[in-house]
């Protein structure tokens, strides 16, 4: 659908993949105007599809478009606009296993001219992708590099909403990860460089030897994942203590070395949860567990969330929506 300041929200269309094609003056060329949320439908084993917390991602794109200074797409139209797109041939929803259809709404200035101010023409599109499960030759614990030179997000910046600059910035942290001979750069906060963020496209998840849990509060600077919140939900009946608070990079690794500190997980919709074993940085690393094998609490929580996804557990919140 496209957006203009006369007619609203408009143009509205399910129609076959192709290219678009752009003006070389288009604003977000220059100007990086554009946002984007990803999400799944599952197919159920009774054949019904379902996508998980659609209307979080459609009210976190809302705080998004606001943050870029784009029109709001109502919560309704953005489900909407996923489920049309769904139902058009829904035999792309794959069956089984921990396989899903990767759902990516995105939203972008396409006003052709050379100035900074909010665009005047919005495009709003879905695209859709079968996924297949992300550990395709079954679940192993990540390595992660700490990224001391670069940040993701400042204070007042956009680093809570999901906006393309912010992965363009972090392109060249995930690089050094890579060289470093990790999977995943962790970003620390920007001000104090001590407190521990997220990773380039994950939140993190640390357990404790007491069983409780903790994960790095929400201060503006760090992406509020969907799965995140679910997790926050699920572990707490599962029987754990959770607990949304600071964590500084000293508490990782002196929690890792001593023990107190017994498993480490990033969670995020396309990997869902993933154990992390290795924390590297420039002369020294730190391994959680043996670094090969998931730990339960991470393995639990994991389960958890993909049984409720696949209609294995009780939906208890709400969280399926129900497409065809
Ligand atoms: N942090 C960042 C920077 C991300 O890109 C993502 C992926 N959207 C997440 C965290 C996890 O968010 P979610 O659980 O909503 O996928």
């Amino acid at each position: 659908a496209r957006w203009t300041p006369d007619g609203g929200w408009h143009e509205a269309q399910v129609r076959p993949y192709a290219p678009l094609q752009l003006d070389p003056a288009t604003a977000v060329l220059h100007y990086a105007q554009a946002i984007f949320e990803g999400f799944k439908a599952y197919r159920h084993a009774d054949g019904s599809v379902w996508t998980f917390r659609p209307e979080a991602n459609g009210e976190r794109f809302a705080r998004s478009a606001r943050r870029l200074a784009l029109p709001e797409l109502p919560v309704e139209d953005f489900v909407a606009a996923a489920d049309a797109l769904i139902r058009t041939d829904e035999a792309w929803v794959p069956e089984g296993g921990e396989k899903s259809l990767y759902l990516r709404p995105f939203m972008f200035a396409q006003e052709a001219f050379l100035g900074v101010r909010p665009a005047k023409d919005v495009l709003f599109c879905v695209i859709a992708s079968p996924a297949g499960a992300y550990f395709a030759r079954g679940v192993r614990p990540v390595s992660i590099w700490l990224s001391e030179d670069y940040t993701r997000a400042a204070p007042g910046g956009t680093g809570a909403a999901k906006c393309a600059g912010n992965y363009a910035a972090s392109l060249v942290a995930q690089q050094e990860a890579i060289e470093q001979g990790c999977d995943q750069v962790a970003f620390l906060d920007a001000v104090e460089r001590r407190w521990v963020e997220e990773l380039g496209g994950m939140n993190l998840y640390f357990v404790l030897d007491d069983d409780s849990i903790v994960t790095p509060e929400l201060t503006g600077t760090i992406l509020e994942g969907i799965t995140r919140a679910s997790i926050i939900q699920l572990a707490g009946e599962l029987g754990h203590k959770v607990e949304e608070r600071r964590v500084g990079i000293d508490e990782w690794r002196e929690g890792a070395a001593s023990g107190r500190i017994r498993e480490v997980f990033a969670c995020g919709t396309a990997a869902v949860v993933t154990p992390v074993g290795r924390l590297a940085w420039r002369g020294g690393e730190v391994t959680t567990g043996d670094g090969e094998t998931v730990g339960p609490v991470t393995s639990a929580v994991r389960q958890a969330l993909l049984d409720v996804q696949h209609g294995r557990r009780p939906d208890e919140h709400g969280w399926l929506h129900r497409v065809c």
